[in-house]
């Protein structure tokens, strides 16, 4: 069970003077269980992409395979297609609605005529995945809570659809830091514990490197790289070349290495950072 994009092609306005390629030539396999990232400056394309992932858009050349069906060849498939992959566009919280948090909830297994003894177990169990008590948050107004807070209550939206692929565009944006760490926090456990396969876009290295498997850069519309955020990062050059950064922690491993420390050259996080340094000293201290 895959999602694959071959040979995407993407342009917007085509014939016109505002001609846009978006897109050129994208080859990705988003894996079942995968935590994937997906970074790139304002404009690379990122967007754009996922809406294809979906089927919301067509890729004006090259095809996305979902699970072995090519997207939009039936269009009688693309129902079940975007019950599968769950997106969740940017800015979700200006998608509810609904006088009630439950009701909100509701609105997509409602559509899909489900019995209501479904949809009410959908809604439950959609609102602890994103680390809410159900009998304290279902009757509360969206619209009285936080920004944080009114975002996990939009992806549960999208997760009551019961989707295999969950793909957020830019989760945290417009959010101060706690927000941002209550939405990650709440993604990282739905991904361990749901075991949903996630597609994660942000412009924050930081962000990525803290929780995907998997890094995919866009840039000007083309894949810059892709790999593990380990061998991403151990290319901090190439990715400075485009104007992208590499998680602090990492940058200050590769100063200190340049300083003639000896630390490995794929430091992500602050804590692989303390054991590689603290061994360093030691070492140094025995010599
Ligand atoms: P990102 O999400 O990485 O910021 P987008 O996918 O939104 O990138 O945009 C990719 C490119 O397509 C940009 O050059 C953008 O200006 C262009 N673009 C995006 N949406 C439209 C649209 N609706 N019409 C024309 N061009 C667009
Ligand atoms: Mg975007």
């Amino acid at each position: 069970m895959s999602i694959k994009a071959e040979n995407i092609k993407y342009i917007y306005s085509e014939g016109t003077p505002f001609r846009t390629v978006a897109l050129d030539d994208v080859n990705v396999e988003i894996k079942e269980g995968d935590f994937v990232g997906i970074i790139g400056h304002t404009g690379s394309g990122k967007s754009t992409f996922i809406q294809m992932l979906n089927g919301l858009e067509l890729p004006t050349e090259g095809k996305i395979i979902v699970d072995g069906t090519v997207v939009g060849e039936d269009k009688k498939k693309l129902r079940a297609i975007r019950q599968m992959v769950g997106l969740v566009f940017q800015y979700p919280e200006y998608q509810l609605f609904e006088e009630t948090v439950a009701k909100d909830v509701a609105f997509g297994p409602m559509n899909l005529n489900l019995p209501q003894a479904e949809i009410d177990k959908r809604v439950k169990e959609s609102l602890e995945l994103v680390g809410f008590n159900y009998d304290k948050i279902k009757d509360a107004s969206p619209f009285d809570m936080s920004g944080g807070q009114k975002r996990r209550v939009a992806i549960a939206g999208v997760l009551a659809m019961k989707p295999n692929y969950l793909i957020l565009d830019e989760p945290t944006a417009g959010l101060d830091p706690a927000g941002r760490n209550e939405i990650f926090a709440q993604i990282k456990k739905l991904h361990d514990k749901s075991g949903v396969t996630v597609v994660l876009v942000s412009h924050s290295m930081e962000d990525i490197a803290k929780i995907a498997n998997r890094v995919i850069v866009l840039y000007k519309g083309k894949i810059h790289m892709q790999g593990t955020p380990k061998e991403i990062y151990s290319n901090a050059e190439e990715l400075k070349k485009i104007g992208l950064g590499i998680p602090q922690i990492a940058e200050i491993a590769n100063e200190l290495r340049k300083k003639g420390f000896h630390i490995k050259s794929d430091v992500i996080t602050v804590e692989e950072a303390k054991v590689e340094i603290l061994k360093e000293l030691r070492r140094r201290k025995n010599v």
